[in-house]
């Protein structure tokens, strides 16, 4: 089912004469296409659960409409929009089994067009086939780990087929290795019923690993929309570049003079095509090539070793620039491109696409071309 969300808006009255309303989302207009699986990302206030909460009827917008396929549904109530939702915490009914928390929405079914004991019962044992837990029926929510939990709510979300799924923050409650495996089985839940779901989440990392779209907003405003991948290489603004990546976008100040980027009073690359003016640069881990002992470092960003961490595979080097707004500038190089630990100062060529200029007004990209 293709999700369309027009002019979307949500402002919440202010709770007491000295708030102010809170647009928690704010003119949301886009295509969630059929099928795909979106991440809707974001720091924790942005937004995002009141946008699933409008898209699932649980919520009034202010304005603006949402579709599913054709139809409008912006009036719908939530029982007859075909949705299952999934929250962060399991909410399963303690007193009942696995087997009865998951027929628990059909049973809610008017009776006339309910199915009967044992097409419930034949329902979820296929959903629960489908998310693994099919072993458990009999278990009441507290003989069961986490994840298992969380799956039988998935299970429960899926029983009635709805058209569309929805997931706030579903592994926020699990530890680590839980949440690792328990996103994996979204992901191929999600490929083996191809219903199209949105998966709310504040952690970049599992928004990029599993979904087909993400959505990035800040402040109850769509900052980008795209695959995970294009959206890490080319960010629409510095709020983007920031919020995805681990170890995070380094971020310096800069100046862009008849072509060249300088640090300082260092030129350190080619940006042809920006306009002369002050900048905000970003240059991600991955963006820089130390340069070889004994070659010329003209033309290099040069930085102050502080530490260099082997991570098998690759290095972190940990070094120190006056134009860097951090403390710290972290590159990750790879092992054979050796930095010496004794060195005081490293110098770095940089790769021209994992290096981005902003506005210093507006944090809106400023492209160029590189060389
Ligand atoms: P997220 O899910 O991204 O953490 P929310 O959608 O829960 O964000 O909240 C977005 C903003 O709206 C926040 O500033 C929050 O304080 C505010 N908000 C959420 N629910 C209400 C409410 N019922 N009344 C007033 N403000 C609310
Ligand atoms: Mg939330």
């Amino acid at each position: 089912m293709k999700i369309l969300l027009k002019n979307l808006t949500k402002t919440y009255p202010p709770r007491t004469r000295k708030e102010s309303p809170v647009t928690a989302v704010d003119n949301f207009d886009f295509e969630i296409p059929d099928g795909k699986l979106v991440a809707l990302l974001g720091p924790s206030g942005c937004g995002k659960s009141t946008v699933l909460n409008m898209i699932c009827g649980l919520l009034e917008p202010t304005s603006g409409s949402i579709f599913f396929g054709d139809d409008d549904v912006t009036d719908l109530p939530p029982e007859h929009r075909g949705v299952g939702m999934v929250f962060q915490n399991y909410a399963l009914y303690p007193h009942l089994t696995v087997q009865q928390n998951i027929t628990f929405p059909l049973e809610n079914i008017p009776k006339s067009r309910r199915p009967g004991k044992e097409e419930m019962k034949a329902k979820a044992l296929e959903v629960a086939k489908l998310v693994q837990i099919d072993q458990l029926m009999e278990r009441k929510p507290k003989e069961m780990s986490g994840g298992q939990q969380q799956r039988v709510a998935i299970a429960r979300a899926l029983v009635k087929r709805p058209g569309v799924l929805l997931l706030d923050e579903p592994l926020s409650n699990l530890d680590a290795r839980l949440r690792l495996q328990t996103r994996e089985e979204i992901r191929r839940i999600q490929r083996e019923t191809g219903i199209t779901t949105i998966f709310v989440t504040h952690d970049q990392e599992e928004a990029m690993s599993i979904s087909d779209m993400i959505v990035v907003m800040k402040e109850g405003v769509l900052q980008q929309i795209g695959r995970p991948q294009e959206v890490y290489d080319c960010p629409a603004n510095l709020f983007v570049a920031k919020f995805l990546g681990t170890p995070p976008i380094n971020v310096l100040e800069g100046s862009v003079r008849e072509g060249m980027l300088y640090l300082g009073e260092d030129p350190v690359l080619k940006v042809k095509g920006a306009a002369d003016q002050d900048v905000i640069v970003g240059i991600r881990p991955e963006g820089f090539i130390p340069v070889p002992e004994g070659e010329s470092t003209e033309g290099a960003m040069k930085c102050t070793l502080k530490a260099l961490e082997v991570m098998g595979r690759d290095v972190s080097v940990v070094s120190s620039h006056p134009a860097a707004q951090t403390e710290t500038i972290r590159s990750i190089i790879r092992a054979e491109d050796k930095v010496d630990e004794g060195l005081r100062t490293v110098a770095f060529r940089l790769r021209p696409g994992k290096v981005f200029l902003f506005r210093k007004e507006t944090e809106e990209r400023l492209m160029f071309e590189a060389e």
